[in-house]
């Protein structure tokens, strides 16, 4: 059975939830992710999309004066005003953001699929498939106090590589009723066509129905809080395309004895301030490599910006002590994580074993804000449990894969007895006659 124990009077800023070699059975309560009361917010996003609907720009800009409480002249960023805002980005930062670029461009670019060549199923009958781009695909980029520069990348890069026609890419404006210059000098290296500076339900609500400025799209990526999220469901009943089911942010680190404590704490961290609703978990061989991990996150967490978030994620969070590391993956496969690190000794190893998972980081070097920035991999990832059925955002996301056939008389004269049967015995007569008319079928030459 699980014990729960406190480590020091005060447990501000420490993972108070142990679990000690928890038997199978109690893994799925484990896993459960904490649940938060939403207040449901179905009449707020409905009247946002029936504004935006019928009043276009006009709502776009009420609703931007309402909750940002800026007045914009356009919606829309001009070519020129991209182009001056990004050329305003520090250059380190710039510098940053291009070699992050061609890494995350030069991975992308092997994930991009080739066609399935025509293949002859039976005599006649030739089948194929051919790889399409969505034309129009919307990017919600959050603002704020975290403007995401780095999902800009993660988005655009792979909408460009799968050949997209429009990318649409939405984000709040900024104090001053501009963007953030490092998006503008994102976006423009990506090739995104428009940057409209209008977050929150109204900007799902006009990518969903076109506005003036605004073109309707045929999926819409990104994050967003409980609002944005909640639009994006309510968007699929018109008919757009969402990307993966995510929620708040999580980790998992299994940690055995040859980890580096210090190494442990700072990612558990790193992950945990993402927002106070995130959960890290730490699966420990040792309880020696629990004691030494958290003395490590009180320390580390005293000078922490994110300090008041980060305490409020700890309180979601808990440590499991398995005694060997096998015990620990399949308790990983389990509770399949959004991001896995494995700071164990021979990484490689064991990664084969990993059965779910978003991205996995292997060994004492490999952080999990490499695979956020600039190692190459997607950071857009399932979460809450959603890595058993999807994978990482890719090129695949911006595709769809459409079949072809061409079948010819001779061929149509070998499957008919088949489609016949089977169609007959679905009671679908018509499919049925749609093959024996062609084959009655006489020319009159
Ligand atoms: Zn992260």
């Amino acid at each position: 059975m699980f014990f729960q124990r406190l480590l020091r009077q005060d447990a501000r800023g420490q993972i108070v939830k142990q679990y000690k070699n928890p038997r199978p059975k109690d893994w799925a309560s484990i896993c459960m992710r904490p649940v938060f009361e939403r207040a449901s917010l179905e009449d707020t996003i409905s009247k946002i999309f029936e504004d935006v609907r019928i009043n276009g720009d006009k709502a776009l800009k009420s609703l931007t004066k309402k909750y940002d409480g800026i007045d914009l002249a356009n919606v829309m960023l001009s070519k020129e005003e991209i182009s001056e805002l990004a050329s305003t980005t520090p250059p380190d930062l710039k510098m940053a953001i291009l070699t992050a670029y061609k890494n995350i461009l030069s991975f992308h670019r092997l994930q991009v699929p080739l066609n399935l060549k025509p293949y002859e199923t039976s005599r006649g009958v030739v089948c194929w498939q051919e790889n399409k781009a969505i034309e129009k695909v919307g990017l919600y980029i959050p603002g704020g106090s975290a403007p995401l520069i780095s999902t800009v990348l993660m988005l655009g890069i792979p909408a460009r590589l799968a050949g997209c026609s429009e990318v649409i890419l939405c984000t709040p404006p900024s104090a001053d009723g501009l963007v953030n210059p490092a998006i503008c000098l994102a976006a423009q290296l990506v090739g995104v066509s428009k940057i409209i500076r209008v977050g929150g339900v109204q900007a799902i609500a006009g990518l969903t129905f076109g506005t003036e400025s605004v073109p309707a799209v045929n999926k819409v990526f990104g994050p967003g809080n409980q609002y944005v999220s909640a639009a994006k469901e309510y968007a699929r009943r018109y008919g757009v395309g969402l990307d993966l089911p995510a929620g708040p942010s999580e980790i998992m680190v299994i940690a055995d004895e040859t980890a580096i404590p210090a190494f442990v704490a700072a990612d558990l961290l790193s992950q945990a301030e993402h927002g106070p609703d995130s959960q890290v978990v730490l699966v420990a061989s040792k309880t020696e490599v629990i004691d030494k991990v958290q003395r490590e996150i009180l320390k580390q967490l005293k000078d922490l910006p994110r300090r008041e978030i980060v305490i409020k994620a700890l309180e979601n969070s808990f440590c499991v002590l398995f005694k060997d590391v096998k015990t620990a993956m399949d308790f990983a496969n389990t509770y399949a994580p959004e991001h896995l690190i494995l700071s164990v000794a021979n990484p490689e190893k064991i990664a084969g074993q990993v059965i779910n998972a978003g991205s996995v980081f292997l060994g004492n070097f490999t952080p999990e804000s490499a695979g956020d920035y600039a190692s190459g991999t997607n950071h857009t990832l399932p979460t809450g449990g959603w890595t058993k059925a999807y994978g990482s955002l890719g090129v695949d996301d911006f595709l769809k894969k459409i079949s072809f056939q061409n079948i010819s008389k001779d061929g149509l004269e070998g499957l008919a007895s088949i489609i016949t049967t089977i169609a007959e015995a679905e009671g679908l007569g018509a499919h049925a006659r749609a093959v024996i008319k062609r084959l009655n079928f006489k020319e009159n030459i």
